[in-house]
């Protein structure tokens, strides 16, 4: 077994954080595997190093080790731009520059159903998607998005389908194209995508194992998707419940009240962090 925990050094840690940090690591622990970290700090207008040398101080204070050297997905871009080409030249991508707002006022045109809202947001609406495969170099410095049908109809009835806490999921082709749609597989800014990355990196890191929120359930289905497509292998999955607070509520990088660092400073010790979690 070997396990990661992937954090994005945006913010504090808090206690969420920790229950899947946790979780993994003593997973692997358990069964002699190892475990290892992943800086998912592909967001350059958000990732700080400061956050970066606290997420190190916060789990090595929680009594967690890790095998060195830690990757960084900052390091990885020439791994996401080898992954883009060999997507890009199956024909599977293809240009976008709308907008966040584009999106919605299409979407919002009259002759346009009710919104239908997917992994990544409002499912996209098909305004730059070409009417036959784009020829040429990949372009740069645009978003891709993966164009869902020619996706689909590249990978044939190859099988689609994952383990989800030890149970076997089909992925539904009817919901990729309906509920999912065109993602975006290189955002503009940043030459990659969270969904193209944490694919790419599983598979270099050799996780066999996946262990995080269930905020990210959704987005499975596309990540098995650019497995089959990529000939990845594909980790099992489990999706944990969020950690929450008293009003039920999911804890986000701005409630620093749950951030590890301030129950340290408050004298908590780090068992009393996995109490808190249930573990
Ligand atoms: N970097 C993601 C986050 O901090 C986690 C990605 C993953 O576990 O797949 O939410």
């Amino acid at each position: 077994m070997r396990t990661r925990f992937a954090p994005s050094p945006t913010g504090p840690l808090h206690l969420g954080h920790a229950y899947s940090a946790i979780l993994n690591h003593d997973a692997a622990r358990a069964s002699g595997g190892s475990f290892v970290l992943r800086i998912e700090d592909i967001d350059r207008s958000r990732a700080r190093p400061e956050w970066e040398a606290a997420i190190y101080e916060d789990l090595r204070w929680l009594g967690l080790d890790w095998e060195e050297p830690v990757m960084r997905q900052s390091d990885r871009m020439p791994a996401y731009a080898e992954a883009l080409d060999r997507l890009w030249d199956m024909g599977v991508l293809y240009p976008c520059d709308c907008r966040r707002r584009d999106i919605i006022e299409a979407l919002s045109a009259p002759q346009e159903g009710s919104v239908t809202y997917g992994p990544d947001g409002p499912v996209y609406p098909g305004t730059c998607r070409p009417g036959t495969v784009p020829t040429g170099p990949r372009p740069t410095g645009t978003a891709l998005r993966l164009d869902m049908r020619r996706a689909l109809q590249r990978i044939g009835d190859a099988p689609l389908s994952y383990i989800e806490s030890g149970e076997r999921i089909e992925v539904s082709r009817d919901a990729l194209v309906d509920a999912v749609g065109d993602v975006a597989i290189a955002r503009r800014d940043m030459d990659t995508s969270y969904h193209l990355s944490v694919v790419v990196d599983d598979a270099a890191q050799g996780i066999t194992d996946v262990m995080r929120g269930a905020d990210l359930a959704d987005a499975t289905q596309i990540h098995v998707l650019l497995q089959v497509l990529l000939s990845l292998p594909s980790p099992r999955y489990v999706h944990h419940e969020l950690i929450r607070d008293e009003a039920g509520k999911r804890l986000a990088k701005r409630d620093d009240a749950r951030a590890i660092s301030r129950y340290r400073d408050d004298g908590h010790r780090p068992g009393d962090i996995r109490a808190m979690v249930n573990l």
